[in-house]
């Protein structure tokens, strides 16, 4: 195994495109109708995009978490890009449906050293694959992916719609891994305060899912709802790119701050964003974890994403764990509390700039009866 090497930064990517093999109840492309079923060519090469992130201009390697907006590996240039960046030495972690035989078939072809910088978060849809036949085809592919020696975990959206499904699906995993798969929280994005999208309380809808004893599941909810006051390195440690144009932003809720092909010879320019812009940081199960808030105490990543499977092998490679393990907050030069206060000084006062604008328009239509 080759020397491990630490994590700079955490880098999410979106494949552009709402093309999708499968039509989940609760995906947020079918609730507003958004299906579109030509797969979307990227604006640039994969060469070029893998350029635009290059080991060399990000300081280092990086963790990439690879997300379309529909299915991931629809596109071939998916696995192009996947391949330019694993061979530049980054660690990808791609989110797939996991129905795609053929695609997993060419990346099980790739050599070693690709394949070991390769993670799945395989989404367990499981009534649109139960409705479409495809439960065998899934877990073959998450095997195949695993034989090949590629990282894995598994994660579910449990919703109310599946309830009736619980045991069933416990079944199911306890037959195929030998263990639950992961939860994850099926969410309202279209609420301001993103909350959980279930008829149940909130107490109810945890307990009834609590059975799957899932890390991940726990650590969401603990952190759920929670409007982070802490200092966030997000924009610094991390960005979140639109593959399509290449723009980029500091996290959720954030307009883009700048262009990966822009000026290409140079690093790329971002600074933290301080104060969080969003409700509560419902990925956090992933950007707290890896540490995008320094000090704050979580599970590792890897404790979170890993699944001990039924002939006693982990879900993820030592290689992986490792990676999973660290916290790009040990691994990078942090702001002194100077810079920190700073960075919290700029954003209340544009926060009062944008909100003293919006006041005076309101002002002048009403002076002017409009
Ligand atoms: S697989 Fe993903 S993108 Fe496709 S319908 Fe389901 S949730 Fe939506
Ligand atoms: S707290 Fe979470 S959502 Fe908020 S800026 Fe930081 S990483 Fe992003």
């Amino acid at each position: 195994m080759e020397t491990i090497q630490k994590i700079k930064k955490l880098l999410l990517c979106q494949m552009p495109g709402s093309a999708c093999n499968l039509r989940c109840e609760y995906c947020y492309i079918t609730n507003q109708n958004m299906w579109n079923s030509e797969i979307r060519k990227l604006d640039h090469s994969p060469l070029e995009i893998a350029e635009a992130l290059s080991v060399k201009r990000m300081g280092g390697i990086c963790l990439i978490n690879f997300c379309g907006e529909g299915e991931t590996l629809l596109s071939e240039e998916a696995l192009e890009l996947v391949y330019e960046w694993a061979k530049d030495g980054h660690y990808i972690e791609i989110v797939t449906n996991g129905t795609l035989k053929k695609r997993f078939e060419t990346i099980s072809k790739y050599p070693m050293e690709i394949l070991s910088h390769i993670a799945f978060k395989f989404s367990f849809h499981y009534a649109e694959l139960k409705r479409l036949n495809l439960l065998e085809v899934f877990f073959d592919n998450i095997y195949l992916m695993h034989e090949a020696g590629c990282s894995f975990t598994i994660e579910m959206t449990p919703y109310d719609g599946i309830d009736d499904c619980k045991e069933e699906i416990l079944a199911v995993c306890e037959e195929k891994i030998g263990a639950p798969c992961h939860l994850t929280i099926v969410r309202d994005d279209t609420q301001m305060g993103i909350p959980v999208m279930s008829d149940k309380s909130l107490e109810d809808y945890y307990n009834f899912w609590s059975d799957f004893g899932s890390s991940m599941f726990d650590f969401k909810k603990s952190i759920y709802g929670i409007k982070r006051k802490e200092f966030c390195y997000a924009g610094l440690l991390s960005l979140n790119i639109n593959l399509a144009n290449g723009n980029y932003s500091k996290c959720y809720g954030c307009a883009p701050v700048g262009n990966i092909f822009e000026d290409m010879s140079k690093p790329i320019d971002s600074s933290a964003i301080g104060k969080c812009a969003v409700a509560h940081c419902y990925n956090g199960h992933a950007h707290l974890a890896l540490g995008l808030i320094p000090n704050l105490s979580t599970p590792t990543y890897s404790k979170i994403c890993n699944i001990r499977l039924k002939d006693g092998t982990d879900s993820l490679s030592e290689e992986f764990k490792q990676i999973y393990s660290q916290k790009v907050s040990d691994n990078n030069q942090l702001l002194t509390v100077k810079e920190e206060k700073a960075i919290y000084r700029r954003a209340a006062f544009e926060e009062m700039r944008v909100k003293g604008k919006a006041n005076l328009k309101r002002l002048v239509k009403k002076v002017l009866g409009l």
